[in-house]
């Protein structure tokens, strides 16, 4: 499987980052970083909201991974974005579709007032970068509150969970082909 990260309005540095940590979470997959950027599709801005909407955003990365010819993309945006009835999304996926989005700005501790830290920002970002993944790769939301693949509605829950899978999201993880490290299993 060849992972394809996308930078959208974001730093081509920290997708080259991300793409580290995620090569090692699943060691059988090739992850790289695409050469080019993509930029939000026109219309999907919302003035009113000052926000971007999910949806169309996604459908931008489905329509990547197509023009790419990979086996799954992760387009990694530098922008705020919502979905249906929710007034933010941290990311979100085409459930089994190998299609996923995560959304950075809200990562960011001086989001929420406080000093910038890059560990912490980095290892927000490969949790949900590996939460968005999982339901790329076909997983549902997990109740067990420190797998990554709980639901969290706030950055509070995301630091909350670990930058891992439980056993039982590892193992759907396996009969789908996506080997996980064993580090990053709770
Ligand atoms: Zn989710
Ligand atoms: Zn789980």
């Amino acid at each position: 499987m060849r992972l394809v990260l996308v930078p959208m309005l974001e730093d081509k540095n920290t997708v080259l980052e991300l793409a580290g940590l995620l090569s090692r979470v699943y060691p059988g997959v090739a992850v790289e970083v695409a050469g080019r950027v993509a930029e939000p599709p026109p219309g999907s801005y919302d003035e009113a909201r000052g926000q971007y909407r999910s949806e169309q955003i996604l459908f931008t990365a489905a329509a990547l991974r197509e023009a790419l010819g990979a086996g799954a993309v992760l387009l990694v945006a530098g922008v705020d974005a919502y979905a249906d009835a929710l007034n933010f999304v941290f990311g979100e996926a085409l459930l089994g579709e190998d299609v996923a989005v995560v959304y950075t700005p809200r990562l960011r501790p001086e989001y929420y007032g406080y000093e910038p830290d890059k560990g912490l920002f980095m290892e927000r970002l490969l949790k949900e970068s590996m939460h968005e993944l999982g339901h790329a790769f076909g997983l549902e939301h997990c109740p067990n509150p420190l797998c990554v693949m709980s639901f969290s509605n706030s950055i509070l829950e995301v630091d909350r969970k670990k930058p891992a899978y439980c056993t039982h999201c590892a193992a759907k993880l396996r009969a789908r082909g996506i080997m996980v490290a064993e580090e990053y299993i709770l």
